[in-house]
């Protein structure tokens, strides 16, 4: 049974952006069990940290991201994504060994946590080594294994992976998939509908990639006379709960395709990397539920959530040419929203909730001093700022230490890299 540890005179950081100071949080069995003013009561526990000066939130939601491609972090600088994708990534992808998706992901993980990270979507291929590396690490993750609907394999891949999901399923309280459609625009209508059934079918909620680039609207409409967004609700996809990476290029039309439950992934990192172009995201923005990703670090280079807010933060004032909007306690409820595009009822700190919090210690030279805590940490915070990271109940990073191995995790991670640059690119068997 996990131990009870108790969170002494802490503030507490909540998702609607309030600040509650002088609590006593009671952790047990995985959930936060108590919250009391400080010293109301006295309370047994096997663990007591001195919270007083900390700031504790709920740890942080990463709505899309590729974890085992922190493998290729900068392998592709300074390219167009037509480059990035065909002649990069996934010539490179094509001989990836499941060596290479284990210890990537487990590095990925080993970041995410380093930075907050409690909860994180992820959308890739060899699901069986990213399963493992998630049930090995205590955090918690919801997997989309990929599926491109346009391989000669898609029949096979998409039984296979329909099996992968039945067989584990009901593993773990901290473990939940969804149905990984790679993109619109590399699933064929026939096989994005198949994909939907069979999601319906194992009643799954999807994530896919949709709408990063202007010429994937364009090219949309001219085969099958509607957006993405369209197609996707022509395949029936909008019934179910939906998790859209990116959507960068949403268009006023498509509003009316989205549904109470339809997540966005806002990963702006890759967007001005890659140099996606503005989109009608700035503009639509409000009428959309969304949260941030990072994406795949071969894009984005980071795998914190926080660092994509600020990001947003800072590029809507600049576009917009107005430092009014988004502000930031708005962004940090943005950021604290994404748990509800999972199933895990995490990102609240409240009497029952999954205990998945993030201690914050500002009293560092990067953040100090501070007037505003939740400012402090979007604009001036860096991952020595986390002290402690919590998944039910249990510390993955300690007082500033991530518990895993991270010394051998490099060793591991440079021994890959250096195969993977020997064996070289293969033949990609999808083009962008
Ligand atoms: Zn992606």
């Amino acid at each position: 049974m996990a131990k009870r540890i108790l969170l002494k005179d802490a503030s507490l950081l909540n998702e609607e952006a309030q600040c509650i100071r002088h609590q006593d949080v009671l952790i047990s069995d995985g959930k936060i069990k108590r919250i009391i003013d400080h010293g109301a009561l006295k309370i047994e526990a096997e663990e007591i940290i001195n919270c007083s000066g900390y700031y504790v939130s709920p740890g942080l939601p990463n709505l899309h991201v590729h974890a085992a491609m922190n493998i290729f972090k900068g392998i592709a600088e300074d390219v167009t994504s037509d480059t990035w994708f065909n002649e990069m990534i996934w010539p490179y992808e094509s001989k990836m060994t499941n060596e290479d998706i284990y210890i990537g992901t487990l590095l990925g993980i080993a970041e995410m946590v380093n930075n907050g990270v409690t909860v994180f979507a992820d959308h890739y291929f060899g699901e069986e080594q990213v399963l493992k590396a998630v049930k090995e690490t205590g955090v918690r993750a919801d997997l989309a294994p990929t599926l491109f609907g346009a391989s000669e394999e898609f029949v096979d891949r998409l039984a296979k992976v329909s099996e992968f999901i039945k067989n584990h399923q009901y593993d773990s309280d901290r473990i939940a998939f969804h149905m990984g459609p790679h993109a619109d625009y590399t699933c064929p209508e026939p096989t994005l509908f198949q994909m939907v059934e069979e999601a319906g079918k194992l009643q799954l909620p999807i994530h896919i990639h949709m709408a990063e680039e202007s010429g994937q609207i364009s090219r949309s409409k001219a085969q099958t006379g509607l957006t993405p967004f369209g197609v996707l609700d022509r395949a029936g996809a909008f019934d179910l709960k939906v998790l859209i990476a990116h959507g960068l290029w949403v268009e006023e039309e498509d509003l009316r395709y989205l549904k109470e439950d339809t997540w966005f992934a806002f990963c702006p990192k890759t967007y001005m990397k890659l140099a996606s172009g503005e989109g009608g995201f700035f503009d639509l923005h409000g009428y959309l539920n969304y949260g941030f990703g990072t994406d795949g670090a071969a894009s984005s280079n980071t795998l914190n959530p926080m660092e994509q807010a600020r990001l947003l933060g800072l590029l809507g004032k600049f576009l917009g040419s107005d430092a009014a909007s988004f502000s930031g306690e708005s962004l940090w409820r943005h950021l604290m929203a994404g748990h509800k595009a999972f199933s895990f009822g995490s990102g609240l700190i409240r009497e029952g909730a999954p205990a998945d919090l993030v201690i914050w210690d500002l009293f560092e030279p990067d953040t100090f001093p501070f007037y505003h805590p939740i400012s402090s940490i979007l604009y001036s915070s860096n991952s020595t700022n986390v002290k402690y990271t919590m998944v039910g109940g249990e510390f993955l990073k300690y007082n500033g230490v991530l518990k895993m191995d991270i010394q051998n995790l490099m060793k591991e991670g440079a021994r890959l890299q250096s195969q993977l640059l020997k064996r070289g690119k293969g033949k990609a068997e999808i083009y962008f």
